[in-house]
């Protein structure tokens, strides 16, 4: 027998193996941070990973806990609708409320219009 190889649980009450022969489709905590996914909190563990530390806090096994990729939720800074509205603030800061033109950078707040607008030439224009 392989040790700390239990996939059904019996042994160690949740499904076991040793480090490095997990199933496909399970991930530790930090394997999925590291591909941008986190465990979804009502979703437990599947299973766990075990293998032999040289620390002796240990008390010289270590578990990692495992997480099945489908109770997972991709990490986002903002979410899709929070990033078309980002787009669109954006967008609304580079039309010129006098031409209604995006004219492709910032309308300078303190001249509240594009710098086609407000230059002497188009003030003298109109
Ligand atoms: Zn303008």
């Amino acid at each position: 027998m392989i040790r700390f190889l239990d996939p059904d649980g019996t042994r160690y009450g949740i499904p076991t193996w040793p480090w490095g022969m997990a199933p496909s489709g399970l991930y530790t905590r930090t394997q999925l941070r590291e591909i941008g996914f986190r465990p979804t909190s009502p979703g437990g563990p599947a299973g766990q990973l075990m293998w032999r530390s040289q620390r002796a806090d240990a008390g010289g096994i270590r578990t990692a806990l495992l997480y099945p990729i489908g109770q997972t939720v991709q990490r986002t800074t903002a979410t899709p609708r929070q990033m078309a509205a980002l787009d669109r603030a954006h967008a609304a800061r580079k039309t010129c409320p006098d031409c209604h033109r995006n004219v492709g950078y910032t309308i300078p707040t303190h001249l509240g219009a594009c710098l086609d607008c407000t230059s002497p030439q188009a003030k003298n224009a109109a």
